[in-house]
């Protein structure tokens, strides 16, 4: 997409070029057909609505000192000046009527949604006391963080240990976790990154050109890839627009994935089409011989026909039965991918990894095909995201806590790749462990999490949760149950810097308070806070972290406050423009000199540009060799090859070179993963096909069963805030049940009509679309949709329905929609101009939580029953069990196979672990191991 404008006096221009941005002239188009000229001043920051972090340039009226609109940065490398919808929609939120402009206390009980209005010191000294009294007696285990979106690199994490708590918590196993457990375990990196604009031929496992994992930076590479004639295949039960797009649309029965990747896998292998030198030197072939069959001669042939055994079952007319997928086009696909081989991209982050009981294994599967035609490292291919991934240095680094919280990583599922945040009601309602202090940062677990009414019991009790104080620029369901609503910026109205893996290069990004960067630079004035130049009193949490951490600990006698001293001026407070200068100071290559050679400090470089390059076509790094000065004063380990230094593997021996290989324990590709085998999961310590809990056998058609996806993205969509996002809810508010249309007509059901979706411990109520882009079987309703309020004023009128809740003595929770969207009367006329109707259902509340055995990802699909709604039901109702969601918890619980494992640990050393504590916290206290 190419932004061309007029200007006066110029030629047509693709974008503004830099150094016009301090003064870019337009002509104001609500004054059309008369030529009225405005002038611009352009300031670029970084978009938040999603992860992708593309870059932004907000338009500021030079004379209003207003933001105009948002457009993209055409200097950043990862989105190079293009954006969806949702990045250009920032300004909605920024204008909404119905945003917090003002730091709010609770004023009747927790849930009642009665609020006063407090100043920032009130709220800092209330939270700060109560966090201080939580140290001082040793409680550090009862404050917790709980993040949404997070678009920072490290800031949190850092605040977290300065505190020196264990107190991150995040959405990841709502999320991504099993996908990265899956790539972990092969390539010690957990997520993958595809070089996609270089690719002969890509495979995806759910809709990345459309919706997906960095949808617009990957999105228009896998067009240009496609411009040059690179082929697309799509794994997905749903005709997504990515499938639709795509030379093959293979609708997989849900969970049926990974046996068509392994009878892809074994096409490739039995046909001799696979890599065999990337193999011999890569994988860890020697090691699965030496482990699993001792008396195996250690030749790569015999490691082939072993692989051939183990995979004989997958054949293509195997993976025809398991998926539907025709068994012709999996083998023409499995040779397609041969045929490209380097030039082979694959990914796959939500879609069925975290539909699925076992999607972890999914990422493994699609994994070894890349590892099969050498499509590891190299363009067009496949590589691990740390190689193209910036992490800061920061001026100062707290070390690592020694505190382990078993609210976060409980025993019973040691190998969890991120915190079992989904859980924390149910651990709570257990009597695990109490919160005093809770923070949730952009994030509406009620909402958006499984299981919704039992995070509701949690949040109303305040014996389970002291003081809950939710950080966020919007009202949400979650919202309703916070001691405090404190308002923070979206895009442009604060700090932070993100890169992300977007192609096979590392490139930073500074998000930045547009206005105070305008205003600094229009009239040199320098800003003290944020909160200063934003609407109304939103802040930004940088600050924010840095004025509570001096309130916990005013004299420093905690050990905190030192952490958030300024590294320039000694024992005074570091201000977030020192934070960040010394950043680009000293810690992004390159950045110095680019600045110096622009006649700019580092500092004053980010902020005018937005965004640094820091390295270009980063391929093949596993290949470096490494210097003999590394490698002075290492071992290498006779029978592995591995090169260990201080007792850390810092390479492998490939044929007689020290390389640098992979961040695994075998510096290899672990095809064979040790640590399942130790961690008591041997018989999964290869990729293979797991049945999911939706499989075809448990599942009776005839009884009007079927398997739902609740997890597809709609483009338009983000999370909860797309509520506060006018131009988005005209495009998207609804999620209908969409069902194939023999099954509408088995079931007598038209587009239109009312279902009754019932799943394990209650029911919703919406209305059905009747599709061919469905497989049968299978019913789909997207979640992005459902948004509630309970109250007139609260949430965001654009987007939520309001309702009644209502608990009956038998503790089911019963949701009805009072009232749907519709005009209301604020300072933006467009409020009254809603013409849509309907707000969508909330289905994740009907959902019970399924967390996998070995990832502890949620696993979301769900086997429900269909059937036309009967005379009581109504658009949107939702009822609900809690103490059915209980029992379902504790069945898949029974399924998990807790630590401590080798070594008396808690969880492998190796294994990643957000906001790492000390090396002995990993070992499991002594009553853990009776
Ligand atoms: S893909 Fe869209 S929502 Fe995501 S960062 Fe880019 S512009 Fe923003």
């Amino acid at each position: 997409m190419t932004i061309e404008r007029l200007t006066p006096g110029s030629d047509l221009q693709a974008y503004p070029p830099a150094e016009r941005w301090d003064d870019w002239p337009e002509y104001d188009v609500k004054q059309w057909p008369r030529r009225v000229e405005k002038r611009y001043l352009l300031v670029p920051t970084i978009c938040f609505n999603c992860e992708a972090a593309c870059g932004l340039l907000a338009y500021v009226d030079k004379e209003t000192l207003r933001i105009r609109r948002f457009e993209g940065n055409p200097l950043h490398p990862g989105s190079r000046g293009r954006n969806c919808a949702k990045g250009h929609a920032t300004i909605n939120q920024i204008n909404d009527p119905e945003r917090i402009l003002h730091p709010m206390r609770r004023a009747g009980r927790r849930g009642e949604e009665k609020w006063e209005r407090v100043t920032w010191d009130e709220a800092l000294d209330d939270i700060a006391a109560r966090i201080r009294k939580a140290f001082v007696e040793g409680r550090q285990n009862e404050v917790m963080y709980h993040v949404g979106r997070p678009g920072h690199e490290r800031y949190i994490e850092r605040v977290l240990k300065g505190w020196g708590i264990d107190g991150h918590n995040s959405h990841t196993n709502v999320c991504s976790a099993s996908a990265r457990l899956g790539y972990q375990l092969w390539t010690g990196s957990d997520r993958p990154s595809p070089d996609h604009a270089n690719a002969r031929f890509i495979l995806l496992l759910s809709s990345h050109l459309e919706t997906g994992h960095y949808f617009n930076p990957h999105a228009q590479r896998i067009i240009e890839a496609r411009m040059r004639g690179a082929k697309l295949a799509v794994m997905d039960p749903r005709l997504s627009n990515t499938a639709s797009m795509s030379d093959y649309w293979m609708p997989t029965q849900p969970g049926s994935e990974a046996a068509v990747l392994l009878a892809m896998a074994r096409v490739i292998l039995s046909e001799g089409l696979h890599d065999r030198e990337f193999v011999r030197r890569w994988l860890n072939w020697e090691e699965y011989l030496r482990e699993e069959h001792p008396g195996s001669p250690a030749t790569l042939d015999v490691f082939i026909e072993r692989r051939l055994d183990l995979y004989a079952g997958f054949t293509p007319e195997f993976a025809e039965a398991e998926s539907g997928v025709p068994a012709a086009t999996i083998v023409e696909v499995a040779r397609q991918i041969a045929a490209a081989g380097p030039a082979f991209a694959a990914h796959v982050w939500r879609g069925t990894a975290s539909g699925n009981l076992g999607g972890w294994q999914v990422a493994r599967a699609l994994q070894l095909l890349s590892v099969l035609v050498g499509a590891v490292g190299t363009p067009g291919g496949t590589s691990p995201a740390s190689w193209n991934k910036y992490a800061p240095k920061l001026f100062a680094e707290p070390p690592a806590q020694r505190f382990w919280n078993d609210l976060l990583f409980p025993r019973e599922w040691p190998l969890a790749h991120y915190e079992m945040s989904f859980l924390l009601p149910h651990f709570l309602k257990e009597g695990r462990g109490r919160l005093e202090v809770y923070f949730t940062r952009v994030y509406n677990p009620v909402w958006t999490n499984p299981d919704g009414f039992t995070w509701m019991e949690a949040l109303s009790d305040e014996s389970k949760v002291g003081c809950h104080i939710a950080l966020t620029p919007t009202w949400s369901e979650t919202t309703i149950f916070a001691d405090y609503v404190l308002p923070m910026g979206h895009a442009g109205e604060r700090h932070d810097v993100q890169s992300q893996e977007t192609h096979a290069g590392v490139w930073v990004s500074f998000r930045q308070p547009v206005l105070r960067a305008a205003r600094e630079r229009l009239t040199g004035e320098k800003t003290r806070y944020t909160h200063e130049t934003n609407p109304g009193e939103v802040w930004e949490e940088d600050e924010f972290w840095i004025e509570l951490s001096w309130r916990i600990d005013p004299d420093g006698s905690l050990g905190i406050r030192k952490w958030f001293e300024s590294p320039y001026r000694s024992g005074e407070k570091v201000t977030v423009e020192e934070y960040y200068r010394w950043m680009f100071e000293n810690s992004v290559p390159g950045l110095p000199e680019a600045a110096a050679s622009a006649g700019m400090a580092p500092l004053e470089y980010m902020r005018r540009f937005g965004a640094f390059e820091i390295k270009k076509d980063t391929y093949a790094l596993h290949e470096t060799p490494l210097a003999p000065a590394q490698v002075q004063g290492a071992e290498v380990d006779a029978a592995t090859g591995v090169i260990r230094k201080g007792g850390a593997a810092m390479g492998v021996m490939i044929d007689g070179v020290a390389r640098q290989g992979f961040a695994t324990l075998s510096r290899k590709l672990e095809f064979y993963s040790r640590t399942m085998k130790d961690w008591k999961w041997p018989e999964l310590a290869l990729p293979g096909y797991i049945h999911s809990h939706v499989h075809p056998e448990g599942i009776d058609p005839a009884r009007g069963e079927f398997t739902l996806l609740p997890t597809f993205r709609l483009p338009t969509m983000i999370h909860t805030r797309s509520g506060n996002a006018k131009w988005l809810n005209e495009i998207s508010h609804r999620n209908p049940v969409l069902i194939h249309t023999s099954d509408a007509a088995r079931l007598g059901v038209a587009t239109g009509d009312l279902v009754k979706v019932s799943t394990e411990i209650g029911y919703f109520v919406n209305r059905a679309y009747v599709t061919e882009g469905i497989r049968p079987s299978v019913v789909a309703c997207s979640h992005h949709m459902g948004r509630w309020r309970l109250s007139e004023r609260g949430g965001s009128r654009w987007a939520a329905a309001l309702v009644t809740i209502d608990r009956r003595e038998d503790g089911v929770w019963k949701m009805r929609h009072v009232e749907g969207v519709g005009p209301f009367k604020s300072d933006d006329p467009d409020s009254s101009r809603i013409w849509w109707r309907e707000a969508g259902v909330h289905q994740n509340l009907t959902f019970p939580v399924h967390p996998d055995p070995v990832s502890g990802m949620h696993c979301w699909h769900q086997k429900v029953r269909v059937e036309k709604a009967g005379p009581d039901d109504r658009y949107g109702d939702v009822e609900v069990d809690t103490r059915r969601s209980m029992e379902v918890y504790r069945r898949w619980m029974a399924m998990a196979r807790p630590g401590p494992g080798p070594g008396n640990l808690r969880r492998p050393l190796w294994l990643a672990r957000p906001v790492r504590p000390a090396e002995e916290m990993f070992t499991a206290p002594a009553c853990d191991t009776v």
